[in-house]
C-alpha cells in the first residue's frame, strides 16, 4: 500500500501513542492496551482527523474554497472538520441533525457545538429523520450558485477517501507493534458511520496482519452495520488496488451496547466512562467511545478475550462530555472534611 499516491494534508499528530492500561487490565483480567486516537491533535482530537487528512487533501486538489458536512448535534466529526477548515482557510458550513430530541442548553450549545462556532463554522439545525444528504446537496447548490467551489464531506467522513485515514492507522499500529515486539490479538473500537472499521480492516487484511477487529455498534443493528463496513471496505480496497482483499467474515460488529438509540447514553457506557477516568485518567464520550468501551468491558468480564492482548482504539469525543453533563450525577464528589 502506497498512501502517498493520494492527496493528503499532514496535520494530525501521528503516530498516536500505543500505551498499556495496567490498572484496567488488572480490573478486567486481560492485557489491555490503548491506541490514543483521541490525541490526533485537532481541536481535542478524535478519529475524524485521520480521515480529514485525505478528504481535505482532495478538497484542496479540487480547488475548493468551502467545505460542507453533516452530523448529529454533538458531532465530533463536525467539530474536527470545522477546525481543519479553519487551519486551511476554508469556509465551513455544517448541517446538524437533532437525533435525540434533547432540550438541554449544554447539549444544544456547549461541547462540540461551541467548538464548531469557535472555529468559525456556520451551522444549521434539522429535526431527526430529516433527509440530510438531500439537504446538503441543496445547501451546496445554493452556495455554488453564489460562486463558491464547495467540497462535500459525507457524514462521519466515511467514504473510500476518508477510510484511507484508517488504512494509515492500520499501517501505523502494526509498525508500532513490530517495533515494540508486541503481539496484538485483537482490536476493539466503537463503530458508527463505518469509515474507521472499514479502513482498519482493509489495511490489516491487505498486510495479512492476522489481527481481527471487533466494532462495537453505536447506531445500526448488526447485519446492517457489518454490511455497511464491508461495502465501504470493498470500495476502499478497490481504491488501493487490492480489490477483494476483505472477506465478509473479516467484518465483525457487536451491536448489543447501542441501548435505546444513537446519542442516548447507557448505564454501561456511563460506568465505562467512570472506569476509564478513575483507573486510567482517560476521558471517553457518551455517544461512541463509552459504548465501545462498555462492550469491551462486558465481553472481557464474560471471558470472550481470555488470554488475549487487546488494543482498544480510542476514537476520541471527550468534547461531547460538556454537551452531556446532564447524564452524570457527581454530587457525591463534593465533601466537607
Ligand atoms: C465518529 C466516531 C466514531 C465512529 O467512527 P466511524 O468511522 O463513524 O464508524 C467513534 N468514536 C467517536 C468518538 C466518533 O466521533
Amino acid at each position: 500500500m502506497h498512501l502517498s499516491r493520494f492527496p493528503r494534508v499532514h496535520l494530525a499528530h501521528l503516530p498516536t501513542p500505543l500505551e498499556p492500561m495496567k490498572r484496567l487490565s488488572g480490573e478486567l483480567g486481560i492485557d489491555l492496551w490503548i491506541k490514543r486516537d483521541d490525541c490526533t491533535g485537532m481541536s481535542t482530537g478524535g478519529n475524524k482527523t485521520r480521515k480529514l487528512e485525505f478528504l481535505m487533501g482532495e478538497a484542496l486538489e479540487h480547488g475548493a474554497d468551502m467545505v460542507m458536512t453533516q452530523g448529529a448535534t454533538q458531532s465530533n466529526h463536525a467539530r474536527q472538520t470545522a477546525a481543519f477548515a479553519a487551519k486551511l482557510g476554508l469556509t465551513c458550513h455544517i448541517l446538524l441533525e437533532d437525533r435525540t430530541g434533547y432540550n438541554y442548553a449544554n447539549y444544544k450549545g456547549n461541547g462540540n457545538v461551541l467548538l464548531d462556532h469557535l472555529h468559525g463554522a456556520t451551522t444549521e439545525s434539522f429535526p431527526g429523520g430529516h433527509d440530510m444528504v438531500g439537504e446538503m446537496e441543496r445547501a451546496a447548490e445554493k452556495k455554488r450558485a453564489e460562486g463558491h467551489n464547495v467540497y462535500i464531506i459525507p457524514g462521519g467522513g466515511s467514504n473510500p477517501t476518508g477510510a484511507l485515514g484508517y488504512v494509515n492507522c492500520a499501517l501505523e499500529l502494526v509498525a508500532q507493534a513490530n517495533d515494540a515486539g508486541l503481539k496484538i490479538d485483537r482490536v476493539v473500537h466503537a463503530t458508527g458511520s463505518s469509515g474507521t472499521q472499514a479502513g482498519l480492516v482493509t489495511g490489516l487484511c491487505a498486510m495479512n496482519a492476522g489481527i481481527p477487529v471487533l466494532g462495537i455498534g453505536t447506531r445500526a443493528p448488526q447485519q446492517k452495520q457489518e454490511q455497511m463496513v464491508h461495502d465501504l471496505a470493498c470500495k476502499t480496497a478497490e481504491k488501493l488496488g487490492c480489490t477483494g482483499v476483505v472477506r465478509r467474515e473479516d467484518v465483525l460488529a457487536n451491536t448489543d451496547y447501542v441501548g435505546e438509540g444513537y446519542g442516548l447514553p447507557t448505564d454501561s457506557g456511563i460506568e465505562a466512562i467512570r472506569l476509564f477516568a478513575e483507573l486510567e485518567g482517560i476521558l471517553l464520550d457518551p455517544v461512541y467511545s463509552a459504548k465501545g468501551a462498555a462492550g469491551l468491558i462486558e465481553l472481557a468480564r464474560k471471558g470472550t478475550f481470555k488470554g488475549e492482548r487487546v488494543v482498544f482504539l480510542h476514537t476520541g469525543g471527550s468534547a461531547g462530555l460538556f454537551g452531556y453533563d446532564f447524564a452524570f450525577d457527581h454530587a457525591d464528589r463534593w465533601i466537607n472534611l
